[in-house]
């Protein structure tokens, strides 16, 4: 099993051969075709189970087919419960996108620092924004941030999203995105929170299990 057989083209493959992957980790076996169709995602998956690659890549390979215009609305958005974790998802697009004809522009939305250089950053629009719930609505209130566009939505590491007390966030942001979207959710565990929460918003997911 290779990466281009999972159907991601050249700038991709490439990126991951020259990171050392030799083939893709069952996750991502069993994620990226679905997330190519545009299909809901509810997996069970744990931090070193390649689940960020499981999405990003399939996510960079969507984008870069459909490049957007001079515009850039947000199209992919990534809700995460921490900004290390952020800051890591933003190195790994920067990695496996560093091939793309076109780069993609992504902007990093996450509590704790100030606000000023992330709304600068998002003025003139972001492809992909990497968010934590608190900052992302703190933007949204401020105008900086528009969620109207988003194609695809990504919550990763959902139980901690819910263990850190983020749920109220999470469904004020829900209800700023566009109805029809994808929607891929991860988690290493499913509390019953977490599995109500998926429950109500995945639309006839796969299930990934790995
Ligand atoms: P994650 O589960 O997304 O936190 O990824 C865990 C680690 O595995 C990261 O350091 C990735 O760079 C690495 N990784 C992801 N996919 C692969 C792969 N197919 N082959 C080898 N390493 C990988």
């Amino acid at each position: 099993m290779t990466f281009a057989s999972l159907g991601l083209s050249d700038a991709l493959t490439r990126a991951v051969a020259g990171l050392g992957y030799d083939e893709p980790t069952p996750v991502q076996r069993a994620t990226i075709p679905v997330v190519l169709r545009g299909g809901d995602v509810w997996a069970s998956a744990k931090t070193g189970s390649g689940k960020t690659a499981a999405f990003l890549l399939p996510i960079l390979e969507a984008l870069r087919a459909r490049p957007g215009g001079s515009v850039r609305p947000v199209r992919a958005f990534i809700l995460v419960p921490t900004r290390e974790l952020a800051a890591q998802i933003v190195d790994s697009i920067q990695r496996y996108g560093q091939h793309l004809k076109k780069p993609l522009k992504t902007c990093i939305a996450v509590g704790g620092v100030s606000a000023n250089p992330q709304m600068l950053a998002l003025r003139g629009g972001a492809d992909i924004v990497v968010a934590t719930p608190g900052r992302a609505l703190d933007l949204v209130h401020q105008n900086a941030l528009r969620l109207d566009q988003v194609e695809t939505l990504v919550l990763d590491e959902a139980d901690r999203l819910f263990s850190l007390g983020f749920a109220d966030e999470l469904n004020s942001l829900l209800a700023l995105l566009p109805t029809r979207r994808q929607n891929l959710l991860f988690s290493a565990t499913f509390p019953p929170a977490v599995r109500k929460f998926a429950e109500q918003l995945l639309h006839e997911p796969t299930r990934i299990d790995v």
